[in-house]
């Protein structure tokens, strides 16, 4: 009876905690800034003050910094350079730190019970050098997020819209799913092209160091491979009408999940589309299969799923392993030999 009661509290603090971490991760990098452009341009206006915005900013800019920022449609950029990178990094490494000291370290003992690899954890020197890896590129991020939302707010080009309605309620969800394909399928191609040996050996293998998955690994890689991945995500409001609504929750929703699927603990999705953790941890642990993140269709067109049948190593390229049988018969021949 007491264990139930137990098991039962801990059952409840994991639920808890994992609202705590819904929340504190959706507002990763500068993106949620846009809803201040939204926000500062529509009905609500007044509800911000962007005067006294204005004031803050100021404070520690001379007036000549100011012109050059303001024929740059930059006015105000040291404020969202700082909203941008604080909160990134308060809610960014507030979320991977919970998950440390919720799981790795309260939880160490029960590993069987969450962890999608139960027997094996990161070296404590891979997991500084995630830290620090991870810390430059969401710097880099969070200031180019912060860059671009400031850029839109003073009316610099982009196709951004703020009206719900200026291109159609049916608009809004169609947007979002081109929004969520665009990223899932160069997601996919990006990431398989990444696992082609040269480009493997020479950039997606810093990602690859990480064997076992943490928080921190989501955005620990080569920084020319960052780059890449933020690029094509910032790239769309100057393409592509959309609105800040859609464009921020599509962002959120790819950054959640990303942080999801490389915590190491074990976790089903809500939508029945999008994989539970357990899948790209996987890719962690077999290297070259698995190249998918938001959805399973990418994978399930090109047969690159993980199969029990199949073997996978760091040195068998491709994306499709190979049979166990052969590996065996190998390894048997070389023992006779
Ligand atoms: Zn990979
Ligand atoms: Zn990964």
């Amino acid at each position: 009876m007491v264990e139930l009661t137990e098991q039962t509290k801990d059952g409840a603090a994991k639920v808890v905690f994992m609202i705590v971490v819904f929340i504190a991760a959706t507002a990763t990098r500068g993106d949620w800034l846009l809803f201040v452009v939204y926000l500062s341009k529509s009905q609500w206006q007044t509800l911000i003050d962007t005067s006294s915005l204005n004031e803050v900013a100021n404070v520690s800019v001379s007036s000549e910094d100011v012109g050059v920022l303001e024929r740059w449609k930059l006015q105000n950029l040291p404020l969202f350079l700082l909203l941008a990178v604080t909160s990134s990094f308060v809610m960014y490494y507030g979320v991977a730190f919970g998950f440390m000291w919720f799981f790795y370290i309260n939880r160490r003992d029960k590993a069987h019970e969450w962890k999608c690899q139960p027997t094996k954890f990161l070296t404590p020197s891979n997991e500084r050098h995630e830290i620090l890896l991870g810390s430059s590129n969401m710097l880099f991020g969070s200031m180019v997020s912060g860059v671009i939302a400031c850029y839109i707010t003073n009316g610099g080009y982009s196709k951004m819209y703020y009206g719900l309605s200026d291109y159609g309620w049916s608009y809004l969800p169609l947007s979002a799913f081109a929004m969520f394909m665009y990223n899932d399928s160069l997601a996919y191609y990006l990431h398989r092209l990444f696992h082609n040996p040269f480009l493997y050996r020479h950039i997606h293998k810093v990602h690859h160091r990480y064997h076992q998955p943490t928080a921190f690994s989501a955005v620990a890689m080569h920084p020319a491979e960052f780059v890449l991945y933020q690029g094509y995500l910032a790239a769309i409001p100057f393409m592509v009408p959309i609105h800040p609504a859609v464009f921020v929750t599509v962002l959120l929703y790819t950054y959640y999940y990303g942080l999801m699927d490389h915590s190491g603990v074990k976790m089903d999705a809500f939508w029945p589309w999008q994989p539970p953790s357990q899948f790209h941890d996987n890719h962690h642990k077999y290297f070259h299969v698995n190249f998918g993140f938001n959805s399973y269709l990418f994978d399930w067109l090109h047969d690159t799923i993980d199969k029990p049948n199949r073997e996978y190593a760091e040195d068998i390229f491709g994306g499709f392993g190979r049979p166990k049988t052969e590996s065996k018969a190998k390894a048997k021949s070389l023992k006779m030999s």
